[in-house]
């Protein structure tokens, strides 16, 4: 099939979070499945030409998208996703995406997105290339499935295209004002109270995307599920109960040439599940680094996440005085939410030989971090997939995660499963939403590290399972037939 993939971030190229892993990961494993794929993104500041070989597409030339009826010149540049044949096409218009942030909260963020959509179409029309399906992936890209509904149905290019939208967190929609309406240039018959792309009075994009794509999936089963319950589906449940028929979750793979603590490039000491003593190595390795003394016998739990309540920091604050009082050290690694980072940057002045703060974002000690620490955290309120618990499975490092969305498909309680006779558990989890649970739940990992005949057993739980991409990027070929045949 021909795939038109598009994303507003991609690695290596741009990222904030998860997105970016799968838009870097998918399309290459869906070409090894025989598709003819393109991938589309802005071209933000730091995505340099020269680092990445990109050229200014001359084909498609220069493009006047319309916003509003004002007129933008936007071009594209074209290359190859790292390590492939895979075409990556970057939306070039300084003005909407040479900002400091990927994301901003400008005046005009709603603008940004409606060119960077529009313009997908535009280059597709200019290449004369007809995709079978157009993959969107979340707000900034779910308003392509009425554009070309609607807008663009003038060309027969666009006449056996289906669109599929994966929703990977619900939590950002794309709301605005009702001007932005004027500027997408939608026809306003489908602004309306309670209509497929209004809420409470708000132009709301995701919204648009899910009523207008041919199927919506999430990146999770449980997710899937969640996303159906007004506790979940913020606002959105009900646009969703109304696509049941066509709504699912696949489960996000993970890239294990990037992620494997064998040949991670980015670890002073690899390691495999037959020979574990480069771990204890890393964990010296990082301990040194923040200037904490390495004990064997005192497990390190790390974190790794955007500091916003989504990910648990609410009740993390709660019981922070209970888990400094254990017998653990902490290395942590986010930014997000200022009340979060000083709670940190306070704990740092507290309790110096225990814990280890880095506010900002920074990809090598991400995966120091997975490599060197024994434990790993993640709380979350509510988690699409995750991706951090499933590096943390491949490197031995036992999660700790709240029973939820992704985390929930993916970590196997140890007490819990042995309860059933079954010697499968890989981490620990709990399901109550409170500092409580979670300080529980951190005991029980604690105390089984220190039993040697469990721990082992725990971390080999993990690291033999595979959670690559091979597997959910069959699950999608699967799914984009059923989009395509629908
Ligand atoms: P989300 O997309 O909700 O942020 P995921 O667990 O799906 O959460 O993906 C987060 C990704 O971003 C992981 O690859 C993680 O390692 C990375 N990440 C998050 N925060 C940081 C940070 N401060 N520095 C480096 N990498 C980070």
């Amino acid at each position: 099939m021909k795939i038109a993939f598009v994303s507003s971030e991609v690695y290596p190229y741009a990222k904030t979070g998860g997105l970016a892993d799968v838009s870097g990961a998918l399309p290459k494993e869906l070409a090894k499945l025989g598709h003819e794929v393109k991938v589309f993104m802005p071209k933000y500041y730091p995505v340099s030409e020269y680092e990445y070989n990109l050229h200014y597409d001359n084909y498609i030339g220069e493009m006047k998208i319309h916003i509003g009826g004002i007129s933008h010149n936007t071009h594209v540049f074209h290359g190859y996703m790292p390590d492939s044949t895979v075409d990556i096409y970057f939306i070039h218009n300084p003005h909407y995406f040479h900002r400091q942030q990927i994301y901003t909260d400008n005046w005009d963020e709603d603008e940004r997105f409606i060119l960077f959509q529009k313009a997908v179409i535009e280059s597709i029309q200019r290449m004369g290339w007809s995709p079978d399906l157009i993959h969107c992936n979340d707000w900034q890209t779910s308003l392509i499935p009425l554009l070309i509904k609607d807008n663009y149905n003038w060309d027969k290019l666009f006449e056996k295209t289906a669109t599929l939208l994966t929703i990977h967190n619900i939590g950002y929609q794309g709301r605005f004002s009702q001007e932005t309406l004027s500027k997408t240039e939608i026809n306003g018959k489908y602004f309306y109270p309670n209509g497929p792309i209004e809420m409470e009075g708000d132009v709301n994009f995701l919204k648009a995307g899910i009523h207008f794509a041919d199927k919506i999936n999430t990146v999770s089963p449980t997710y899937a599920n969640e996303l159906l319950t007004p506790e979940y589906g913020a606002g959105l449940d009900n646009s969703l109960w109304q696509r049941k028929g066509d709504f699912s979750g696949i489960l996000n793979g993970v890239d294990y040439s990037i992620w494997n603590p064998e040949i991670d490039k980015h670890i002073p000491n690899h390691y495999s599940i037959n020979d574990l003593s480069g771990k204890s190595e890393n964990k010296k390795f990082l301990l040194k680094h923040f200037n904490i003394k390495y004990n064997p016998n005192v497990p390190l739990i790390g974190i790794i996440s955007r500091m916003v309540v989504q990910k648990g920091f609410d009740i993390i604050a709660e019981v922070l005085n209970e888990l400094m009082g254990l017998e653990a050290q902490w290395i942590i690694l986010g930014s997000g939410e200022s009340k979060y980072e000083n709670m940190f940057n306070v704990l740092v002045y507290k309790y110096p030989d225990k814990i280890g703060v880095y506010i900002g974002y920074n990809n090598k000690l991400s995966h120091l971090i997975e490599a060197g620490a024994d434990i790993f955290l993640m709380p979350s309120h509510y988690e699409p997939c995750g991706l951090n618990q499933i590096y943390s499975l491949k490197y031995g490092t036992v999660p700790v995660v709240r029973k939820t969305g992704g985390l929930a498909d993916t970590v196997q309680d140890w007490n819990e499963y042995n309860s059933y006779g079954q010697d499968i558990g890989n981490g620990f989890s709990f399901y109550e939403y409170s500092g409580k649970a979670l300080l529980q739940s951190v005991n029980r990992a604690i105390n089984d590290f220190h039993n040697k005949l469990i721990w082992p057993k725990i971390q080999y739980n993990g690291m033999i399972k595979d959670y690559s991409w091979h597997h959910s990027a069959e699950e999608y070929n699967l799914l984009y037939k059923r989009t395509f045949r629908k």
